[in-house]
């Protein structure tokens, strides 16, 4: 029987051409041509792939020729999304890398710990990092025989020591800047550091997306983003990936973790992922700078005590920030003088900016952490890392600044 081949797979856009700005590689990077020449990636909404011949079936399963077999372990729709990331993360830089596209980022977190890591190995991580991503480091991990040290990564010369102490620490793992306190971390400085030491790095670059910050480009082995955020930039799919420098670890152990643990993404929630990446850097742009207007309004208020922005003079990481990002993000946290009630009357007074956890929306998002994610941790608890009851945390929509402002002054008052 003869062979169905896809010869009209041909790539949308040349191969032989390099595109030189972050949008062009934003907009075409992953694209192949449908074979029925839809102009956009259709939303395979597959389980299985069929075999033409049991050969065929044969020769998928041992690897001997690429294509499809069943949709947990890769479809159409999902691996455009994943190289579109790998080709924005590796931008410019001369690195190889492979993604695999999860259901959330948690998923993709877990996947990375899973796969890495065994009984009696230890995590070096910030203090200030994810809920869950904290959680699962203190809670879970724990069950298994992995724990986990907790330090402030923001003095890089402990680590050094917090190295040479203890042999059993075999991942470094940064959030920068870091939820929902927005500190920053050098990631390079401790790169070095942990490169001495063996360690693996892994670096979760969510806030900052791949347009403002690109961590292999320090030397890092792994990227982990909740492609809900900016990258979908619009609220509308939960999602993940994990991305590694190692392609031969990535596609063997990491992918055969990935498959087990069952983590996989869905072709509808990359479809909406593939269209929201084609404007990050517009959407960034106008992300970064409205919060840069934002915080220094905020600055000058009287209700407010501080501002944690990476672009202020003011944030003590500022230089850092400067150092590894293209630009100050779109995410921000403020304190409030006169703690829980005075964010939960803010919150209420709000007109047109949102109330709601979460982020990497076109519009602004406002949460109150003591009120809401972090209702249920105690004070004592959660004021050691940093989310006091006055606590509020900005996501910078593209609305016109003034609207932000004017919106926010009156809940201040
Ligand atoms: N990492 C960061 C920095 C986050 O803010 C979040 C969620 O808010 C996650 C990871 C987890 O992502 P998801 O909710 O897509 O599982």
């Amino acid at each position: 029987m003869k062979e169905r081949i896809n010869e009209n797979r041909f790539s949308y856009m040349d191969k032989n051409f390099k595109p030189k700005g972050f949008s062009s590689a934003a907009v075409h990077a992953g694209h192949t041509q449908d074979p029925n020449y839809a102009h956009q990636t259709p939303i395979y909404a597959s389980s299985t792939y069929v075999f033409d011949t049991a050969e065929q079936g044969m020769r998928r399963f041992s690897g001997e020729e690429e294509g499809f077999i069943y949709s947990r372990w890769g479809n159409p729709t999902i691996k455009e999304a994943e190289e579109k990331i790998t080709a924005l993360e590796t931008f410019g830089l001369d690195v190889e890398a492979k993604g695999i596209l999860h259901a959330s980022g948690m998923a993709a977190i877990s996947t990375l710990f899973l796969s890495t890591l065994k009984t009696g190995d230890k995590i070096l991580s910030h203090y200030s990092l994810y809920g869950g991503s904290n959680e699962i480091i203190g809670k879970m991990l724990p069950t298994l025989g992995i724990t986990s040290i907790i330090a402030d990564l923001r003095e890089v010369g402990k680590v050094e020591d917090l190295l040479k102490s203890d042999a059993s620490i075999k991942m470094l793992y940064l959030e920068t800047p870091a939820n929902p306190t927005i500190q920053i971390v050098d990631i390079e400085a401790l790169t070095v550091i942990a490169k001495k030491h063996n360690l693996l790095v892994a670096c979760d670059n969510t806030f900052a997306t791949p347009y403002l910050q690109q961590p292999f480009k320090f030397g890092v082995d792994f990227i982990v983003h909740s492609t809900t955020k900016f990258l979908n930039g619009h609220g509308t799919a939960i999602g993940g990936i994990l991305i590694g420098r190692d392609t031969e670890r990535m596609k063997k152990e990491i992918t055969k973790a990935h498959r087990l643990l069952g983590g996989s993404a869905n072709p509808f929630d990359a479809f909406l992922l593939i269209q929201g990446i084609k404007t990050l850097q517009l959407r960034m742009d106008r992300h970064c700078s409205n919060a840069a207007l934002i915080a220094k309004f905020l600055e000058a208020q009287n209700a407010v005590a501080n501002v944690n922005y990476e672009g202020l003079s003011s944030h003590p990481n500022h230089a850092v920030a400067v150092k590894q990002m293209r630009k100050p993000g779109g995410m921000l946290s403020f304190e409030l003088k006169g703690g829980l009630q005075s964010g939960i009357n803010f919150m209420n007074r709000l007109q047109m900016c949102t109330r709601t956890v979460s982020l990497g929306t076109v519009d602004t998002l406002l949460s109150h952490p003591a009120s809401m994610t972090h209702y249920s941790v105690p004070k004592e608890q959660r004021e050691t890392y940093s989310i006091t009851d006055g606590l509020i945390r900005m996501n910078v929509g593209i609305e016109d600044a003034e609207d932000i402002i004017a919106d926010l002054e009156q809940a201040l008052c």
